[in-house]
């Protein structure tokens, strides 16, 4: 039995971190589509055929790179999570603001009255409540 599911696995892609999501992406779907809408169970199936696809697919390459996609997209999103927690953090000693003409974010210390800010990046000055 093992035995033949190695033979039946090799040359396949398998397991990566981009199925991992998938294969708990699909059992949320499935839970909510129970709960709300049988489009969502639906649409969890889906989900779990694309996870089994890419599991059994013989296109290595390109699985590999819907993965590193993936896993840019993931360390993105948790980059993001991790700057709002920092900030959650700090929020009673700084203010954040952005350059109103470069978008830059800034950080200054809260309680300091209204102040001039210069932007480190483009040297634009405005005045703001901190
Ligand atoms: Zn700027």
């Amino acid at each position: 039995m093992r035995g033949w599911f190695q033979r039946f696995m090799s040359g396949r892609y398998g397991y990566d971190r981009f199925n991992r999501f998938l294969s708990i992406a699909s059992l949320v779907l499935f839970v909510a589509g129970l709960l709300f809408s049988p489009l969502l169970y639906w649409l969890g199936i889906l989900t779990l055929g694309y996870c089994y696809f890419r599991m059994l697919s013989r296109n290595i390459q390109k699985r590999y790179q819907e993965n590193a996609k993936y896993m840019a997209l993931e360390n993105k999103a948790s980059g993001w999570f991790s700057t709002r927690r920092i900030r959650f953090k700090q929020r009673g000693q700084y203010r954040y603001f952005r350059c109103p003409h470069c978008r830059q974010e800034l950080r200054v210390p809260r309680g300091k009255g209204r102040i001039s800010i210069t932007c480190p990046k483009c040297g634009t000055q405005f005045v703001k409540k901190s």
